[in-house]
């Protein structure tokens, strides 16, 4: 009747008895079997002791002087850590006792005096290997909230991680601004967008005219900074959100002028050339003046996708080189509007 595995499987059990000789008989019965039980013959008593050391099952006689079963059951069921505990009630087969209430205030199960051995195993025996089990289950659960709870913390921070380096891939070391892997991401995503609603896109290209020589007279790291300052002061130009600012090349800026035309493309060049001009970086060995200045090259033209993005670059050199060949500190615009 009772499995080899089973009897390996003790539980501890909490017999509740007036009736000292039922208590003597269940234990007997009970310990033979390999159980570790206690017993009290006080429901008061009975709830404290589960309440310390919480048994893997309760037998509990119904009619009992001071407590009955009912209450101590009630008292059980109602305190979080005996409520899930389960309960066999006992009582006598010639006592009017109502089973339904037993059950309905959370009774498991329900024994009758006098005992029939097997019965009482087989139903101690039930009710613990339920409990148990339970009990393992609620165990796993919290182990695996646990993990659930560690496993999002853990891709919370790799999201964040992720977003940060998505961002470091995507910008200028030196200026903070765009580099030119987005420069080039974006160009092609916006030249498919204004193919598809036929609308202009303008690129400005900004070189700083001689740049080697400011680097050869004030030194690289002086250099740095004013890269620094020329992109902080094109940040001030370039302020739709549809327009990009990228550094292009080592001392060339390039901004990407979404459904711009070339005559603002043209103004908003020559805004940048003069706010430029105005921080008045001293540039000793420039050949054009006696500060920084920029030459930019503007193009302008309608995508389609029969050509490709490359070819407004190629434009917008075309633009900065005559720029330069012209005397620098100045503006050059090509259209391919026509
Ligand atoms: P041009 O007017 O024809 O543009 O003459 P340029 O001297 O500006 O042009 P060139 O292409 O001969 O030289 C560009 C210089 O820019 C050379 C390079 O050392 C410098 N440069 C490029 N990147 C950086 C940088 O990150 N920091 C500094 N300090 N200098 C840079
Ligand atoms: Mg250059
Ligand atoms: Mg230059």
């Amino acid at each position: 009747m009772f499995s080899s595995d089973y009897e390996h499987n003790f539980g501890q059990i909490l017999i509740v008895d007036d009736n000292p000789d039922n208590l003597r008989l269940l234990s007997k019965m009970l310990e033979s079997k390999g159980f570790k039980v206690k017993k009290t013959v006080s429901g008061e008593i009975a709830i404290q002791a589960a309440k310390i050391e919480p048994p893997d099952l309760i037998l509990l006689d119904i009619n009992m002087p001071d407590m009955n079963g009912y209450e101590v059951c009630r008292q059980l069921k109602s305190q979080e850590k005996t409520a899930n505990i389960p309960i066999i009630f006992i009582s006598a087969l010639d006592q009017t006792t109502d089973k339904i209430i037993a059950f309905e205030i959370g009774g498991g199960d329900y024994i009758t005096k006098p005992f029939q051995e097997l019965e009482v195993l087989a139903r101690v025996r039930n009710q613990v290997v339920i409990y148990q089990q339970n009990q393992q289950l609620i165990q796993q659960n919290k182990l695996l909230q646990q993990e659930i709870k560690e496993r999002q913390r853990f891709e919370a921070a790799l999201l964040a991680a992720n977003q940060q380096l998505q961002l470091f891939v995507f910008l200028d070391g030196l200026t903070g601004v765009a580099n030119r892997r987005k420069f080039d991401e974006y160009l092609n995503s916006e030249w498919q967008r204004l193919a598809r609603e036929k609308l202009p896109l303008s690129l400005l290209l900004c070189d700083v005219d001689f740049f080697k020589n400011y680097n050869d007279t004030y030194g690289h790291l002086t250099g740095d900074d004013c890269l620094k300052q020329i992109a902080k002061t094109l940040k001030l130009s370039v302020r739709r959100p549809s327009d990009l600012l990228a550094r292009y090349g080592g001392e060339e800026f390039a901004v990407i002028l979404s459904n711009t035309n070339d005559k603002v493309a043209i103004y908003l060049a020559e805004d940048i050339r003069q706010k430029v001009y105005n921080l008045k970086i001293p540039h000793a060995q420039s050949k054009v003046d006696n500060y920084v200045t920029l030459s930019i090259g503007v193009a302008t033209i309608f995508p389609n996708m029969q050509i490709a993005p490359n070819t407004l670059i190629e434009v917008g050199d075309q633009a900065l080189y005559t720029a330069k060949a012209q005397g620098r500190n100045r503006i050059v615009s090509k259209n391919l509007m026509s």
